[in-house]
């Protein structure tokens, strides 16, 4: 027998831990944002999440991708997806979790900053099946107003995979049909005809070029009508039959592998007009800015797994006679790494508080801001931030054994769904076009911090001379600025002195432009103490 070698200074796998325990910004900002009752419910479902057997199902669930299946052996039509049941299980633990649906069940103070932890710990796990888990919880306003047994049905806890009629099913999920092919950010292009049956529904005749979870039991979808773009209910199944909902093909895409997105044609499938013939914009937006919100948090819960997984394989790797986490350029590496997830999360929690309070005037106005830039800013700073944790692993960071290779792989979604970079960017002039309040409130949120930060003060300016002069050439900047403003004032008020002044130097003054070139005196050991709840 020879003995080649004996496998050393490899880290063992971060599992079995209490995920929630571990990340310091998290446990701050959701007592700083109204939630501190759910402390122990997070730290439940920290340790929860960890387990091996559910690490597991992540990986099966992107091992094994969805397949699709046009006709049964006899001929049928079907169009039905298979998924791995490792998705199944993903999907089942979200909806008993409330993820779908909590804040709409029982609404309440805190409700909405818990949940958004909720999410942001789960989809740490794996991403891809939160894209019809947000969804559902998207389309849940819309529905209660419009189509009661609908909405009644899904704030269920109970999770249903079968292919069966909704009316036979104990709780639903939602999916939604805009883009087409001539057309996503521009719905007003849409094609597809909807043609009333003189029963109070419709008959849809088109196609729609993405339509994401197919197995979804019905989907909001645009479709043109006489008045114009109007907003259906399209149930999978329609009075017992399967709906004209024909699937073409699923896209074979980069990331979101778990989960189906698919090519349909609509071949007279039926639906429901949600509000009035030629409102569909007005109708479908809340679902959009709710799904625009849930990118944030999801990218944000991605930025904190890469970072995780980056500073627990520095506290075990050796290198050059010290482990990584030791030597000065790692740690600054990690460190700027954390202040991002920081930045992130302390937005993204802002934005749940506000959807806490968003009977107010004024935390409506910061939601119609904060969303759009902050769908912009912390989606665009997401692949960066994976590909850069995914280094801090060496080799084995681009291995699919590896949790960091999928989350490089999911990066760029969040950022491109929902509204890419520039319609972020537009909407946020459009959201000041249309309520200069919403200035006012951004001011008021940032108010306290001016005079400790002059740079935040600064950077205020300069937004104010951008928005003056030319703001359509600069809508990226403007938007950036309102981001890490609001960012950095989040942090001068709810973080420890030394994070918020690195991340507002680092960020607004005299930081570098890849991770890892902080300014100087910088608190690297805070941070990183912080990274592993320490
Ligand atoms: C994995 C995945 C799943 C998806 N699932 C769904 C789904 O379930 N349902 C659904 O309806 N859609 C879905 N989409 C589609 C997605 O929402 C669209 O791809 C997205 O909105 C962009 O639309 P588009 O692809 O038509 O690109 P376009 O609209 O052609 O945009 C191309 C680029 O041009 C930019 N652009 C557009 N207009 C302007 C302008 N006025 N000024 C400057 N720049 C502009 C955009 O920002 C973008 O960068 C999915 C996409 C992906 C990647």
């Amino acid at each position: 027998m020879f003995s080649t070698h004996d496998v050393q200074n490899q880290t063992p796998p971060l599992e079995d831990v209490d995920g929630f325990a571990l990340d310091t910004a998290l446990i701050e900002g959701v007592r700083r944002e109204g939630a501190a009752a759910s402390i122990d419910e997070l730290h439940r479902y920290g340790r929860l999440l960890t387990q091996p057997d559910m690490l597991a199902l992540g990986f099966a669930a992107n091992a094994h991708p969805p397949v699709f299946d046009s006709h049964d052996r006899t001929g049928h039509r079907i169009d039905v997806v298979e998924y791995h049941p490792s998705y199944h299980q993903l999907m089942a633990l979200a909806v008993k979790e409330g993820l779908h649906a909590s804040p709409w069940q029982s609404p309440g103070p805190g409700m909405h900053v818990t949940r958004a932890a909720k999410y942001y710990l789960h989809c740490q796990l794996e991403a891809g099946h939160g894209c019809p888990i947000t969804m559902t919880f998207a389309a849940a306003p819309v529905l209660k107003r419009f189509k009661p047994d609908w909405h009644q049905k899904l704030m269920s806890r109970q999770y249903d995979g079968a292919n069966r009629p909704w009316q036979q099913k104990p709780g639903l999920t939602l999916g939604m049909g805009m883009t087409e092919k001539q057309g996503g950010s521009d719905v007003r292009a849409n094609e597809t005809r909807a043609l009333p049956l003189g029963d109070g529904s419709y008959e849809l005749v088109g196609h729609k070029w993405f339509l994401s979870a197919p197995m979804s039991d019905g989907f909001l979808m645009l479709a043109q009508t006489p008045a114009g773009l109007s907003c259906f209910l399209v149930p999978r199944w329609w009075q017992g039959q399967k709906n004209a909902i024909e699937v073409q093909r699923l896209k074979d895409k980069l990331g979101n592998r778990s989960n189906a997105s698919s090519e349909v044609e609509l071949k007279g499938a039926c639906g429901w007009l949600l509000g009035e013939e030629g409102k569909g914009v007005q109708t479908i937006i809340e679902m959009v800015s709710l799904t625009r919100f849930d990118c944030m948090l999801g990218s944000s819960g991605g930025q904190r797994q890469a970072l995780l997984q980056a500073v627990h394989h520095a506290r075990h790797r050796q290198a050059f006679g010290k482990r990584l986490v030791e030597q000065p350029v790692m740690a600054a590496v990690l460190a700027d790494l954390q202040l991002e997830v920081e930045g992130s999360l302390a937005m993204s929690l802002r934005m749940a508080r506000a959807l806490d309070n968003a009977s107010h005037p004024y935390e409506q106005l910061l939601l119609r801001l904060g969303t759009a830039a902050g769908k912009y800013w912390i989606c665009k700073r997401t692949p960066q931030h994976a590909y850069e944790a995914m280094e801090c692993l060496g080799g084995n960071g681009v291995m699919e054994s590896f949790i960091t290779a999928r989350l490089y792989r999911e990066a760029p979604i969040n950022a491109i769904w929902e509204g890419s970079g520039n319609i972020q960017a537009l909407d946020v002039l459009r959201a000041l076009q249309k309520a200069s309040e919403c200035l006012d409130a951004w001011q008021r949120e940032l108010d306290g911090a001016f005079g400790e930060h002059p740079l935040l003060a600064m950077a205020w300016r300069q937004l104010q001379h951008l928005l003056k002069a030319d703001p359509l050439s600069q809508a990226r900047r403007i938007t950036e600025l309102l981001a890490l403003t609001l960012q950095g004032a989040l942090l001068a008020k709810g973080a420890p002195g030394p994070v918020a002044d690195a991340f507002i130097r680092s960020r607004l003054g005299e930081g570098g432009h890849s991770f890892g070139t902080l300014a100087g005196g910088t608190d690297v050991e805070l941070l990183l103490r912080r990274a592993y709840g320490e």
